[in-house]
């Protein structure tokens, strides 16, 4: 899309707005490329590449033009008088438009085989070693300052049109140069960072004599065409053959070489020695809006908090003016038009503009429609475009605009690797643009690696295809998994296949059974959450809590906070409040009703909650609870109303959470104890003679059921912290083989999906002991299973069948 028309036109706009403010500009960037590839690299991936190389070094002579201010009591100076400059990339010198000494250094003049040179005073032994020559004169570098010298190819400085060039090949004052080789040093703006800031600083003119590919310019006469870095195929130690030609045809200019071992950077990909190549550029000045980016930054919501003052705040405190165009062909084109003669500039904010000046009509601005565009200057030059294209950054930073958007954006997210990147461009337009900043919350991930903690790779194939995880186990479960993971809060994420599973069996699966239920039961009973069961009231409290948290999470931009408590409401849900109601779905009284109202409703509900996070199945949830009036995807319904914390938070929560735990220690005890629950037992004691639920008879009864006892005490005269009775008595083993039969027949009932109004026939198989027990509680079985056939026969084991009647 960002190729679009209207894409590209509102770029043109942004980039025109941009230049009216006067935050675009043109000028050098330097960079290092790789003359193999054809690409530039990053600081980072430069760093990557140092290596130790035997260079080529050299001394050079650069004539004295003229009679020099300094020169008035020194003889026969204006014929043969050199400054000595050394470079370690000889190549570059046909680039040099100054040097530079520093201001207190002391310079000699030295007389040696009827020449003159100048060089430090500290660097005589090691230029001059065992020859024999003769001091005249000293200075200070300042004295030096403004005399001029003959460029050692005339080529650039014969050029009048080259900007600055009356400023060229003189001697500069600079603070960096040190005692080191002559102690003066040559300057090529176009060849390193720290020569093109005192290029800028200084008004050098700018000479690139070199071309992307490495290879010397045609100008360079002889040169033309030689590489100039050994390939990665040609032995990267060797001396560059292109030091060794550069020399040759300096013949005599050439003071003294030598080959120096010398770090260099090199390719990380090709190994091929790097160069250190200016380019010209369209920059947008970034530094001069940096106090208002600060500003507007400090209204971000960052979700995790940290990035805001760390990760983007030290990026935006450092940053640059940034480089905007590139030398590509497949891109968005700068919209800059420029007289071959005069040199004045238009600038077009649309194609419409474009057609308004130049009478042609375009209906695409990629650079080979635009740049058949030209029309006549009013000199009577030649109106041409400009030839770069924008950098795909500005595209994506356009995105707010260009797809007309509000700004601020209310949120974005995306990897914390786009902090610097997509993030920040955003900002950086919105701010020179519009004065705001691009999004109001902004969500960082970090990034999914492979379970074994490396960089997922295609090659090592080091993960589970993401196309089957979704066929496994749902995309759900997948959306689920990842924002339940770390990986919202910007910190690395080890996809583990288990989790998603996990996730799956946890959420979904559970969920799905609720849903079952409720699909098994159901009938007209709409949602309702008045019911006074204390199930209920404890389900719906929990329901509030997990609104509570939910929406919070949300609101405060922390996704992982907003889903979390889902699957632990889930269990709460199918595993506690299901399982304790099942019968009661079962009566034909007010409580199935209510029953049903609740259930309705707190899977009503869910789905709302659940929709960000488990989109399709909350649907599919949502359909099967929906009312008729309501809207017709959950995705259309509203967010659950928050319920006021007392409302949910009264002490229900903290005292279903100790029947809970209560359950779990008595069930525990009974398996220490290797008495099955489905054999009732007469008494459970409890360690908390001041338990919240000990005047509570819902709660005690829950207990009672779910640990199968007659009877509960609180005590505090036991040791552990539930203690039972297992004394089993006739009476109690008479109830505990009644109830095997009923659950039996229940789980014959499940395995046949008969529905409850189905009828049935029991033939039951027993010994002799549980045969007479079934026998005297007959009429009590016949009225249970709502049937009048019992056939009980003697058996091995306890067996039990039913027939659909
Ligand atoms: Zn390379
Ligand atoms: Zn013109």
């Amino acid at each position: 899309r960002t190729m679009d028309f209207e894409y590209m036109q509102s770029e043109w706009w942004a980039f025109k707005e941009l230049y009216k403010k006067g935050l675009i500009y043109e000028d050098y960037r330097s960079l290092h490329i790789c003359p193999r590839c054809e690409t530039t690299l990053s600081q980072g991936e430069v760093a990557e590449g140092y290596k130790d190389i035997k260079d080529l070094s050299a001394t050079l002579k650069f004539k004295v033009k003229g009679t020099p201010h300094f020169a008035e009591a020194s003889r026969g100076m204006q014929e043969n008088t050199y400054f000595l400059a050394w470079t370690t990339t000889p190549w570059t010198l046909p680039g040099n438009v100054a040097l530079a000494v520093g201001e207190k250094i002391k310079y000699v003049l030295v007389e040696f085989e009827n020449k003159n040179y100048i060089l430090a005073e500290e660097r005589i032994n090691d230029v001059f070693r065992d020859k024999e020559y003769k001091i005249i004169r000293e200075y200070l570098g300042r004295d030096l300052v403004g005399s001029e010298y003959e460029p050692l190819f005339d080529v650039y400085a014969k050029d009048e049109n080259l900007k600055n060039v009356k400023n060229g090949w003189k001697v500069y004052v600079a603070d960096f140069v040190i005692e080191d080789g002559t102690g003066i040093v040559h300057i090529a703006p176009a060849f390193g960072a720290d020569d093109m800031a005192f290029g800028k600083q200084k008004n050098l003119p700018f000479v690139q004599h070199v071309k992307m590919d490495g290879t010397f310019k045609e100008e360079m006469g002889e040169l033309a065409g030689l590489d100039l870095k050994p390939r990665a195929d040609e032995k990267p130690e060797s001396v560059r053959k292109a030091d060794i030609e550069m020399l040759r045809v300096l013949g005599d200019k050439v003071f003294s070489k030598n080959s120096p071992l010398h770090s260099y950077p090199h390719c990380w990909r090709c190994d091929t020695a790097l160069l250190n190549y200016a380019t010209s550029s369209w920059f947008v000045a970034v530094e001069k809006i940096k106090p208002l980016l600060l500003k507007t930054a400090k209204k971000i919501n960052w979700s995790p908090a940290h990035i805001k003052e760390g990760r983007f705040g030290q990026w935006l405190l450092g940053a640059r003016d940034w480089s905007i165009s590139r030398q590509r062909f497949w891109a968005n084109t700068i919209p800059v038009w420029r007289c071959d003669k005069c040199k004045k500039e238009f600038v077009f904010a649309s194609a419409d503009e474009l057609e308004k000046t130049s009478g042609v009509k375009v209906n695409d601005l990629h650079k080979d429609v635009v740049d058949q565009v030209t029309f006549d200057c009013k000199c009577g030059g030649k109106m041409k475009r400009v030839p770069d294209v924008l950098d795909t950054w500005f595209d994506s930073g356009s995105v707010p605009f260009a797809t007309k958007r509000p700004i601020p954006a209310d949120f974005i997210g995306e990897a914390q690797d786009q902090t610097r990147a997509w993030f920040y461009y955003q900002h950086v337009l919105a701010g020179a643009l519009f004065g705001k900043e691009a999004f109001k919350n902004c969500i960082v991930t970090g990034i999914v690696l492979a379970e074994d903690g490396k960089k997922m790779s295609k090659k090592l194939k080091n993960y589970p295809d993401p196309t089957e995880m979704m066929e496994k186990y749902g995309a759900d479960a997948m959306r689920f998994y990842m924002l339940n993971s770390p990986v919202v809060q910007a910190d690395n994420l080890s996809f583990s296949e288990k989790g998603v599973d996990e996730i799956a069996k946890k959420n979904i699966s559970r969920l799905y059974n609720v849903l079952s239920f409720y699909e098994l039961y159901k009938d007209d009973t709409l949602v309702n959450s008045k019911s006074k069961n204390i199930l209920d009231r404890w389900i719906i409290a929990r329901l509030g809590e997990l609104i509570a948290t939910s929406t919070e999470g949300y609101e405060n931009y922390k996704v992982d906070v907003a889903v979390r408590p889902l699957t632990d409401f889930i269990d709460d849900f199918s595993v506690w409040y299901l399982r304790r109601s099942r019968d009661r779905f079962k009566e034909q009284d007010g409580d199935k009703k209510d029953a049903l109202a609740t259930l309705r409703y707190v899977l009503h509900t869910i789905s709302r909650v659940m929709a960000p996070s488990m989109p399709f199945f909350a649907e599919y949830i949502f359909q099967k609870t929906r009312e008729i009036d309501e809207p017709e995807s959950v995705h259309l319904a509203s967010w659950p109303d928050l319920v006021k914390k007392p409302l949910f938070g009264s002490d229900i929560l903290t005292k279903m959470s100790e029947t809970r735990s209560i359950v779990n220690l008595a069930l525990a005890e009974r398996i220490a104890l290797g008495i099955k629950v489905k054999q009732p037992l007469s008494l459970l004691k409890i360690r908390n003679s001041k338990s919240e639920i000990r005047n509570d008879d819902e709660l005690l009864n829950l207990i009672k059921d779910e640990v199968n006892v007659k009877e509960i005490i609180f005590t505090d005269k036991i040791g552990k912290e539930v203690e039972l009775d297992a004394n089993i008595t006739e009476e109690l083993r008479e109830e505990g083989i009644l109830r095997e039969v009923i659950r039996a027949v229940q789980a014959e009932r499940k395995a046949q999906k008969l529905i409850p109004q189905d009828k049935i026939s029991v033939r039951i198989l027993a010994p002799e002991k549980e045969k007479l027990i079934i026998e005297k509680n007959k009429e009590f079985l016949l009225k249970e299973f709502r049937t009048t056939d019992i056939l009980v026969k003697s058996g091995e084991t306890l067996l039990i069948k039913i027939d659909k009647k």
